[in-house]
């Protein structure tokens, strides 16, 4: 582990949250709502908020997408401690880079070292979803879980795979994994803040995942696991379709020997459809609402609403949410938009 700085976080360690865009789009009310509840909970719990903008997708990732996701939370109020500040971008704070482009010496430390202990291994399968690999799996990404086609190649058979071209990617078998932490489970326990106490198979969660595309790409679960613990990251808020990568990211959290932090998966916010929001919800977009002459307080106050803080759509500055904010009450509520959202956020009052 010579390489490999990880200070594991313990139950005493200072109380951290993050904000973790991926810069592939800009935001729509989904991500802000997101971003909201991940605020108010670091707030509410006395915790910093680290902003890590997670750009190793080479695909998908824009510098310019970062600028204006960076923009758009600062124009709601939703702002952060430690990451990328003010004009310049200059960083603040003594975890960083905060940009996971400028990580990637940590996610290959990390990979020696598991390659060390005999548990990864490479897997020439190819698989169209490989590709999606460096970005958060939302739903739909994911495909079947790995088969464990690769998992005993002989070293000769491996040796014919890499003579005739093909590249590997690599993954971790996760059974070794567990057997080198003593574990007998092939489930990963942890209460959720949302949804309460889960238990999540390893199989279920695609069993053998990918670190590492078969192009060098850092896969999302390294680089999110890493960076969490490198960051000392003691609470993570985000949507419910992250659910299934919990167990994957809290297995390598046990395997760099770091604590892991606490959970809480959000509800999705969907449009008056109960389509869930997603990139082509252009007229949702923050930076949309803003050029419609919507105001920050409007949109936060709407969100708000939706998280049940208030009884009524009224326009608020985040903080003045922060005494009816409970992560709890979000368990089961049905999040949607009202056909007429842009009349509701126009015509949100300050009360
Ligand atoms: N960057 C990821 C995304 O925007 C979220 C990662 C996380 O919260 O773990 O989907």
């Amino acid at each position: 582990m010579s390489s490999l700085v990880v200070p594991p976080a313990s139950p005493r360690a200072p109380a951290r949250g993050r904000l973790a865009p991926s810069p592939t789009g800009r935001l729509h009310l989904g991500n802000a709502f997101a971003f909201l509840m991940a605020w108010l909970h670091a707030r509410a719990s006395g915790a910093d908020v680290v902003l890590r903008m997670e750009d190793i997708d080479p695909d998908r990732s824009r510098p310019e997408f970062a600028e204006g996701i960076m923009e758009d939370l600062a124009w709601l109020g939703i702002t952060w401690d430690e990451g990328p500040q003010g004009e310049g971008r200059e960083e603040r704070g003594s975890h960083g880079p905060y940009v996971q482009s400028a990580r990637f010496d940590r996610y290959a430390a990390l990979l020696k070292d598991l390659e060390a202990r005999g548990l990864i291994y490479p897997c020439y399968c190819t698989r169209k979803e490989l590709r999606l690999l460096a970005s958060a799996p939302h739903i739909g990404d994911e495909g079947a879980p790995y088969t464990g086609t690769c998992r005993n190649l002989s070293a000769a058979a491996r040796a014919r795979m890499e003579a005739s071209g093909r590249k590997a990617c690599l993954r971790l078998d996760t059974q070794a994994a567990l057997t080198a932490l003593g574990l007998s489970q092939t489930s990963i326990f942890f209460h959720d803040a949302v949804l309460g106490p889960q238990c999540l198979s390893l199989d279920g969660c695609g069993g053998d995942f990918a670190l590492r595309r078969s192009d060098g790409v850092f896969a999302y679960q390294l680089a999110v696991s890493v960076d969490d613990a490198a960051m000392g990251i003691t609470q993570v808020v985000r949507g419910e379709d992250l659910l299934s990568s919990t167990p994957r990211q809290r297995l390598l959290l046990f395997l760099m020997g770091a604590h892991p932090p606490t959970y809480a998966h959000l509800p999705l916010v969907h449009d008056a459809q109960g389509e869930r929001l997603a990139k082509r919800h252009k007229a949702l977009e923050i930076t949309a609402l803003r050029r419609a002459g919507i105001r920050p307080e409007a949109i936060i106050g709407y969100l708000g609403f939706l998280a049940g803080c208030r009884a009524q759509p009224e326009a608020a500055r985040p903080e003045a949410l922060l005494p009816e904010f409970a992560l709890s009450s979000l368990k089961g509520r049905r999040l949607e938009l009202p056909q007429n959202i842009m009349d509701v956020l126009h015509s949100s009052l300050i009360i």
